[in-house]
């Protein structure tokens, strides 16, 4: 939700979840679906991005846009019922918020380094940081609504 005394040409700094580019695109146009500079990925196309370290790292730090990543795993069964839930939410949220997963088996250092103990986990970032935390399976409405109340 773009503030009217925003100018339309403010740009934010975006992570390219896909390659790891950094760009800048213009922030209230972000529904528009700005491309990638360098691969073309579609930078806010309310898809959920699987993301490595090296992106989930570059991301978390740089971007501009609100960020809300799930951290799960393939054993774990909440997580796997979730993730439709998660996928909804993201394209109820296109434009305000950008959605991404990180596998936590595949990945087991982002766990000890933000101090993970029970997934799924959801963690919000803003600004180059972390803002929320949200634990357990949640339906997509509950998820949109957690990261709206923290915006
Ligand atoms: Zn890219």
């Amino acid at each position: 939700m773009s503030k009217e005394t925003e100018p339309l040409n403010e740009t934010v700094n975006l992570t390219c979840l896909a390659c790891g580019q950094v760009n800048r695109a213009p922030k209230g146009k972000l529904v528009a679906g700005p491309k990638c500079a360098k691969c073309s990925a579609s930078l806010a196309g309310g898809d959920v991005a699987a993301l490595d370290m090296r992106l989930h790292d570059k991301a978390t730090a740089t971007d501009g846009v609100p960020l809300i990543i799930d951290y799960w795993a393939p054993w774990c069964g909440p997580c796997r019922t979730m993730a439709p839930e998660f996928a909804k939410a993201a394209v109820a949220l296109r434009g305000t918020a950008r959605f991404a997963k990180i596998d936590t088996e595949q990945f087991p250092q982002v766990s000890q380094r933000l101090n993970i103990r029970g997934i799924p986990l959801l963690i919000l970032y803003a600004g180059g940081r972390e803002v929320s935390r949200l634990t357990g399976a949640r339906p997509a409405s509950d998820i949109a609504g957690f990261v709206r109340q923290n915006l």
